[in-house]
């Protein structure tokens, strides 16, 4: 699936928390992805601790210096710190240095700012133009407006067999940012598609696209006691195509069955980060009295590359090829989640395998793998563990336990 033109296409929607980005971006989620059911939520309405926000909008932003255009928010949407106040004025060198914001040590960075909660109004530019910037007086407008709308999020429901589900999250809240978080917007959607076109599955899928922290917080709240029900696993997807390797951060005590699912099929050098580094919805999800078995396959975490919530991190830092990899991930979780079953072996004692007509056909050397497994088949550990114990790989196991089912060496406990 074409994630990365999907990213470029998203590229410019001025996304925030709230306002026209969002919806553009939700738009283009729907347009390629017609189950995806839209939902929104007034400012103001309270939510567990918080409030949703007033809806934001900047419709011009920009520094004149001598009737010079040298910043302008449509030449890039970091350049305005999000919810930022709107001025018009004048202004000489000193004022305006107290409200840029940039990197010195990243001379070409334009950093990624915002001032959801409270009034402040500000332009984030690289160093070099901060630099280049001559003796003023300066005209600086943002022409912005915050004002009573509402909140706009969206989600999937892919039903399965069962009403029991994995849940899905990612976030549509950063502007132009590749990796943090059109990466996770794009996966999310293709594993959307995949899953759409292929039942017969066991779980029923919820796919959740919010904006992060407030949106999640609204998600939940709607809809808490069902999700506390029925949700068995899931991901927050983000950071998904950095050419870095594959990384985990764990749920809030990093032994649920997502955990334990991303730590089988990630490879075995995975960088696995303990919850106390979280720092996307898995904030929320986890949280107490919510409690929900959310953790995050990532490649290179959010907070740990140079690039990170910079201009840096633009098209050229992700790759299709690594949005692919990444999604594969995703997708052999899942795969290691649906199969995921205990098992009792049948015989007292090990079996006499060929008086059961068992003769493997994974490869010669499954029989000691076939021993292994069923010597853990005591109704004690699902598949995941069995294979976390013995290291035998999950795909491989689901084909052996299929054969010692066949021949009633093991059965579903
Ligand atoms: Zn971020």
């Amino acid at each position: 699936m074409d994630m990365y033109k999907w990213a470029q296409d998203m590229w410019t929607y001025p996304r925030s928390i709230t306002g026209v980005g969002v919806r553009q971006t939700l738009n283009y989620i729907g347009s390629v992805i017609p189950e995806l059911r839209m939902h929104s939520v007034p400012s103001g309405t309270p939510v567990f601790d918080w409030t949703v926000p007033k809806e934001f909008i900047c419709r011009e932003a920009y520094i004149e210096e001598n009737g010079r255009r040298i910043i302008d928010f449509r030449d890039n949407n970091l350049h305005v710190i999000g919810y930022s106040s709107s001025i018009n004025s004048l202004i000489c060198k000193d004022e305006l240095q107290k409200h840029l914001y940039s990197i010195e040590d990243k001379p070409d960075a334009i950093p990624y700012i915002t001032s959801y909660y409270k009034d402040r109004w500000g332009f984030c530019l690289t160093q070099k133009q901060r630099d280049n910037l001559g003796n003023g007086p300066f005209r600086v407008v943002i022409d912005s407006e915050k004002f009573d709308g509402q909140l706009d999020y969206a989600d999937i429901v892919i039903p399965g067999n069962t009403d029991d589900e994995i849940m899905l999250s990612t976030y549509i809240c950063h502007p132009s940012m590749a990796n943090d978080n059109l990466s996770g917007i794009v996966v999310a959607m293709a594993l959307a598609k995949s899953l759409i076109k292929s039942r017969g599955r066991k779980y029923t899928y919820r796919i959740v696209f919010v904006p992060e922290t407030i949106g999640s917080l609204v998600y939940l709240s709607t809809r808490l006691n069902h999700l506390r029900r029925y949700v068995k696993a899931g991901y927050v997807i983000t950071c998904c195509g950095d050419a870095g390797e594959l990384s985990y951060l764990y749920s809030r005590y990093g032994d649920t069955l997502s955990d334990r699912a991303a730590k089988l099929i990630l490879p075995n050098n995975a960088k696995m980060f303990d919850y106390k580094y979280r720092g996307s919805d898995e904030r929320q999800y986890c949280w107490p009295r919510v409690d929900l078995p959310i953790g995050s396959i990532m490649r290179t975490k959010y907070g740990t590359y140079d690039e990170y919530h910079t201009s840096l991190d633009d098209l050229s830092f992700i790759s299709q090829e690594k949005l692919d990899d990444t999604l594969n991930a995703y997708k052999e979780a899942i795969y290691a989640i649906e199969r995921n079953h205990v098992y009792a072996a049948s015989t007292q004692g090990e079996p006499f395998l060929s008086k059961h007509g068992y003769y493997p056909d994974v490869s010669p050397n499954s029989v000691p793998d076939a021993l292994n497994i069923l010597a853990y088949c005591d109704g004690r550990n699902d598949l995941i563990s069995i294979c976390t114990r013995t290291g035998i790989k999950f795909r491989k196991a689901v084909t052996i336990i299929n054969q010692l089912r066949e021949v009633g060496l093991v059965v579903k406990y």
